[in-house]
């Protein structure tokens, strides 16, 4: 560390630093780089990098040895280009100093403005700018947020000296507060401080700012700035970037102002500019959502050169970063300064919409428009919306700040939100205005309600990211957080009420509304189609009943990976000859029951393959233990003895007959089929007799395949395929029809994996069951590892649960090996996935790299597997 340069200085035209620089410089710091380097007019400023906040961390609080010398040389610089001096009595510099780590953490660590401000230099502040009133409304916030951010007080205390002052003298807001009215909050503050930790309000200017600076290091390890990591995967080590910079003041008058916007709309993605301001204020106070700030279109009436101007330097900024920017500026007596400029966060539906518009303005390359969509945010795309037909008894409209539809209890904290969400209850958060320390229970809510601030509140900048349902600035209701109650007019809401929100317009409804599931249309098939064409990857879905079937075909599935047959078993109309087919004595009895279950199976196959017309469909035979089908209780058993007609005693023997010490590794899979051969012949029969009859009278063409649960060894997959061939055969002669269909296996036991090269000579296809695969490679059950992989993830034991997220390193390394094997023996061997992580972008991607054919999910993931499946290729390309 001994010749290293820890600082980095910028100032409008020139700086030391870029935007390549984000790791060192943070991803503020680098920004202002940037955008001095262009010419952006950007308040001077320097950087200290994230190295000296890891050093101070790695040392107990201690700076290299040369820090502060390249310290004290930045301070200096600022004063000559300014011409004020630091801590000066007559003409004193003030900065602000602000936290920025290398990604994007709204509102997690704050920053200090107007440091610099004592009891002297605002003497002799006011007299040079001969506007006392602005210089005491500067030192009352700065005094606020140094104990606030600096020694740790509560907000809260200084919040209420505020407001009682307020409420003495009738005032609403800051801004009619006079330099009396502020000197005396001010002297109020510094009392409040000097009880509370004991000393007085720090008057060295250089001391303000070494606390300053070391407070922001240490917020980076303060509880919501870990809480905030961990939901967004970012690692612990990166550290914060401090950027000192010379302030400057919207909060001088009529004639400044302060705001924020993003360059296009970030809810919906059209290209129109948008933003917030308030005149007479400092940054804070529009995202605070104290006063709710004016929609930037004013600002054009009010200053119309200055909105010209920064209508001009944002459209720049849009075209130099070839992206969304979301900005803040700050208008000190008509003269604009830009203070940020970041990528703009932005809805699901505006992420498609924006990325398919900058095409047409060959802004981007269709690449790079696939590249910029997660492929997880699509999921925001499918959320339901409010169903238009339903009745709506709409109390109160707010800011329509997030889109989406949330229907939920009404609670008021985010503890309770966190609380009842953890029991799966679905909530509405509902507060004045949202702070960091909300996140968590914004994360479990299904939507939040705010009272105050605008559509950049903080409110509503995080329910966008997170693609939650936002009503934000309802300014209509009042909370009463004793009471537990919310009212509006003369509507009371309790806690628990049931509420829906509508984030795409701004409604609160009473009560429950039923919602629809929302379809992809116009931009998003623009934007899918591109993905579809660089692809290489086939996208099945996993369906058992018809009506999934049609979801995953409108959400462009290419057929079906896995139809599991058991679901069928389970609906409540067969379900007695199941159970009076496991309660068969013999094989007569046996045969007689499932003779009752086909027709029920032909119908279920004939709506599936209807509509997968031309599609291919794999059916999988009967997988779980047939004791899942009996009853649990002799309760049940009794009830059921009644309906099948079964003695009561008869029914419970044999369900603990069944009972199996591990039923994971028991009697299940080809298993089953092996020991009752009828019941493959059953099914095999079903699909055959299905795909034929379609064939025949009704012209549509499937292909059926045939899959074998749970396969170890070759001579199980043959056992099996003899049966299927022989009915398969039968069948077709009986409907004089010929069809094509396959029969392969699920590689899904270590040992079908191994010996994969024999298995391949005789299986026509291979589909990696990779829930069995996790579960029997790592040695534990999916449903009891619950128990202890969350502390396994706590202690990074594993990077990420296995049953979510494909185990490369592992599990991975046995589908290698598999696929190797089979395509040994069989060069052209179908290969596809079926396990959860079919749908698990991280996965796919996987997949495709390994050479698999096709991945199968849950229906509602096939959007999602399309775009993975196209970016899996675009990264290989790439890297
Ligand atoms: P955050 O990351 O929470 O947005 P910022 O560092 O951007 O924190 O600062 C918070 C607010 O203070 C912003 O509105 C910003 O515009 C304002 N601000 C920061 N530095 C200055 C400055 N030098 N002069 C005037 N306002 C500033
Ligand atoms: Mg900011
Ligand atoms: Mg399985």
């Amino acid at each position: 560390m001994k010749n290293k340069k820890f600082i980095y200085q910028f100032k409008e035209g020139k700086s030391e630093g870029n935007i390549q620089m984000k790791d060192l410089l943070g991803g503020k710091g680098a920004n202002l780089a940037e955008m001095a380097n262009i010419g952006v007019p950007v308040p001077p400023g320097f950087i200290i990098t994230t190295e000296v906040c890891n050093y101070f961390y790695q040392h107990k609080g201690k700076l290299p040895e040369k820090f502060e010398g390249q310290f004290k040389q930045a301070i200096e610089k600022l004063e000559r280009i300014t011409a004020k001096k630091f801590g000066d009595i007559n003409n004193p510099l003030l900065l602000s100093v602000r936290s920025g780590a290398k990604v994007s953490m709204p509102g997690m660590m704050d920053t200090v403005l107007n440091l610099g401000l004592n009891d002297k230099t605002v003497i002799g502040l006011a007299k040079k700018t001969n506007n006392p009133r602005f210089v005491h409304d500067a030192y009352r916030r700065f005094i606020q947020m140094f104990g606030d951010v600096v020694l740790g007080l509560e907000k809260k205390d200084f919040e209420n000296i505020l407001g009682k002052t307020k409420e003495k003298l009738g005032i609403k807001l800051d801004v009619d507060l006079k330099v009396e009215d502020l000197k005396n909050i001010i002297s109020k503050y510094k009392e409040l401080i000097r009880k509370k930790i004991g000393r007085s309000f720090p008057q060295d200017a250089f001391k303000q700012l070494e606390m300053s600076r070391d407070a922001v290091f240490e917020s980076w390890n303060i509880p919501r700035a870990i809480t905030y990591r961990k939901l967004n995967n970012i690692p612990d080590d990166l550290g914060t970037a401090v950027n000192v910079q010379v302030m400057v003041f919207g909060n001088m008058g009529k004639n400044s102002a302060t705001g924020v916007g993003f360059t296009r709309n970030p809810a919906n993605g059209k290209k129109e500019f948008y933003g917030e301001f308030l005149i007479n204020a400092q940054g804070e106070d529009v995202v605070a959502g104290i006063r709710t700030p004016l929609p930037i279109t004013d600002l054009r009436k009010e200053m119309p050169k200055v909105y010209k101007q920064l209508r001009k330097i944002t459209g720049r900024l849009e075209k130099h970063y070839r992206d969304v920017q979301d900005f803040e500026f700050t208008i000190e007596e008509r003269k604009l300064y830009m203070l940020q400029t970041r990528t703009g966060k932005r809805t699901a539906q505006a992420a498609i919409r924006i990325a398919v518009d900058m095409v047409e303005e060959k802004l981007i390359t269709k690449k790079e428009a696939l590249m910029r969509i997660e492929p997880q945010q699509i999921n925001q795309l499918l959320h339901p919306v409010i169903n238009p037909k339903a009745k709506l008894e709409i109390i109160a409209t707010g800011l329509p700040a997030s889109p989406g539809a949330a229907v939920g209890r009404v609670v008021f904290t985010a503890e309770k939100a966190v609380l009842l969400g953890e029991k799966k209850k679905k909530v509405v958060l509902v507060r004045n205005e949202t702070c960091p320390d909300d996140i968590e229970g914004m994360h479990m809510a299904q939507g939040v309600l705010t009272v105050h601030g605008g559509m950049t509140s903080h409110a509503a900048v995080v329910a966008r990211g997170m693609g939650k349902c936002c009503v934000a600035g309802c300014e209509e209701i009042k909370i009463d957080e004793k009471k537990k109650r919310f009212s509006v007019n003369d509507v009371v809401i309790k806690e628990g009420d049931w509420v829906t929100l509508n984030g795409s317009n701004g409604n609160v409804i009473l009560g429950k509304v039923p919602t629809i599931e929302p379809s992809l249309t116009g931009d998003f098939n623009i934007f899918i189609k591109w993905a579809d064409k660089i692809r290489k990857l086939g996208v099945r879905a996993n369906a058992d009943i018809p009506q999934d079937a049609k979801i995953a075909r409108q959400f462009g599935a290419e057929g079906i990976g896995l139809c599991r047959t058991e679901h069928m078993f389970f609906e409540k109309e067969r379900l007695p000859f199941v159970q009076q087919m496991i309660l068969a004595d013999d094989e007569v009895s046996r045969r007689k029951a499932l003779v009752k279950l086909l027709p029920f199976q032909k119908e279920d196959f004939k709506g599936l393959f209807r509509e997968m017309k031309g599609c291919s469909v794999t059916i999988r035979t009967l997988d779980p233990p047939l004791h899942e089908f009996l009853p649990k209780t002799k309760k049940e058993a009794k009830a059921l003895s009644k309906k099948i007609n079964i003695p009561e005693n008869k029914i419970w023997a044999k369900s603990q007959e069944l009972h199996e010490f591990n039923p994971m590794l028991g009697h299940r899979g080809c298993r089953l089929g092996i020991t009752y051969p009828e019941i493959t012949e059953m099914q095999v029969k079903a699909v055959i007799s299905a795909a034929c009859e379609l064939l025949k009278k009704e012209k549509i063409k499937v292909v059926p395949e045939i899959m074998i649960p749970l396969v170890g060894h070759i001579n199980e997959f043959k056992n099996q395929k003899k049966v299927v061939e022989r009915i398969a055969d039968e069948t077709m002669k009986k409907y004089r029809v010929k069809i094509k269909y396959l029969i392969g296996t699920m590689i899904e036991i270590p040992r079908a994996v191994v010996t994969a090269d024999e298995i391949a000579a005789e299986a026509d296809f291979f589909s990696f069951g990779t829930n069995d695969l996790t579960q029997m490679g790592m040695g534990f059950s999916r449903d009891d590892a619950g128990k202890f992989i969350r502390t396994y993830l706590e202690r990074k034991i594993f990077k990420a649960d296995p049953f979510q997220t494909l185990d490369k390193e592992g599990i991975g390394q046995l589908i290698v090996l598999g696929i190797q094997k089979g395509r040994k023996t069989k060069k052209d061997l179908k290969i596809g996935i079926c396990g959860e992580h079919g749908g698990d972008p991280e996965s796919i991607k996987f997949c495709h790299q390994v050479g698999m054919n096709y991945v199968s999910c849950s229906p509602y993931r096939v959007p999602i597997a399309r775009l993975a499946a196209a970016q899996a290729v675009i990264e290989t390309e790439f890297t």
